[in-house]
């Protein structure tokens, strides 16, 4: 089968491999479409992992079965997730399905950028969901991404008629901005560098937008909150001045959630002084866990969180190293999915 294997930014090469062989309990899917996630584009956390098979949001036909598998048949169309909880741990017990060791295992080969994945008995047995015949596959791919906005939601300690600014208005801040709405924001404003994102932006979700190149943030936030600035932002570039904006413009008592990560070894400096007198918090969130790709599909299927658009670009498998050179530089883009 064909597989984009990733040598580097610059050198992504299409290959030819023998299509993985299945064991009890497993199942083969035929990918349809996976999409190109911003993790894929950090350099530090790919290039950690080459040369290999990215992509892990994969969609497609159940291919075949192992022994012993129960609820699927060849030709249902699913969603595959990549990382699933043991559940019983310490970390499980405690929610914190990202962190528990089983979790941190990919449970796919060998990634979504191929022509098939075999996807682990655990995987199939808690995080394969059948989708529903309305939703395309390209949209599909958003179940991975808004189940991990969704996590962040829960985690962030959003409250009813909070002000919620969302720093980055890529597919994350389009997720978040809809997501806000739907837990109860009486105000989303998003704010960005690219002309094209603000207005799509406004398509999904966001009441207000600034242009953080021409208009200066500050004024306008505490404009459009009566002077109280954000009860909640949330950043979604893994950048430290992304960070530190955001939690200049939270208001006393807000929460800021960092979304984005930075390489390993990168650190964030703090104003202590201001984020304890003014009684802001600092959350984190990452990735999201079987109960939040349930949801997130739940919502996607009743188009309570809107997909369709989203997908701005597809590419073949041959095409790769070009969908992450437009991915990444982040203008006139939203999802870009992989289509083999
Ligand atoms: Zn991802
Ligand atoms: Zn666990």
């Amino acid at each position: 089968m064909r597989v984009a294997k990733y040598y580097g930014r610059d050198d992504v090469r299409l290959e030819q491999i023998p299509a993985p062989e299945i064991g009890p309990g497993e199942v083969l899917v035929q990918v349809k479409a996976c999409g190109l996630c911003g993790s894929d584009l950090m350099e530090w956390y790919a290039d950690s992992k080459a040369p290999v098979v990215l992509g892990h949001e994969p969609v497609g036909f159940v291919s075949q079965l192992g022994s012993g598998v129960q609820g699927f048949t060849p030709g249902d169309r699913v969603f595959v997730h990549h990382h699933v909880p043991c559940f019983v741990c310490h970390y499980c017990r405690r929610g914190n399905y990202s962190s528990c060791p089983t979790f941190r295992e990919n449970g796919i080969y060998p990634g979504g950028f191929a022509e098939y994945v075999r996807v682990r008995a655990i995987n199939v047995q808690w995080d394969v969901l059948h989708l529903p015949d309305g939703l395309g596959f390209e949209e599909a791919t958003l179940i991975e991404p808004t189940a991990c906005a969704i996590r962040g939601v829960k985690r962030c300690g959003m409250q009813i008629g909070d002000k919620v600014l969302i720093i980055g208005a890529g597919v994350s801040g389009l997720l978040f901005s809809q997501l806000s709405r739907l837990w109860g924001a009486s105000l989303v404003i998003a704010t960005d560098l690219v002309e094209y994102r603000l207005r799509m932006a406004l398509e999904f979700g966001a009441d207000a937008v600034v242009n953080a190149k021409a208009q200066d943030c500050e004024t306008q936030l505490l404009e459009a909150t009566g002077g109280a600035g954000a009860d909640l932002v949330i950043v979604t570039p893994g950048s430290v001045a992304a960070m530190q904006q955001g939690l200049r413009l939270a208001g006393k008592g807000g929460n800021v959630l960092i979304y984005g990560p930075l390489p390993p070894g990168g650190t964030l400096p703090v104003e202590v002084h201001d984020l304890l007198f003014s009684e802001k918090t600092l959350v984190t969130t990452y990735s999201c866990g079987p109960d939040d790709t349930r949801t997130a599909l739940d919502l996607i299927r009743r188009d309570r969180v809107r997909t369709k658009g989203l997908v701005t670009h597809r590419f073949g498998l041959d095409e790769v190293e070009r969908a992450m050179r437009l991915a990444a530089q982040a203008t006139e883009s939203l999802k870009v999915v992989i289509t083999p």
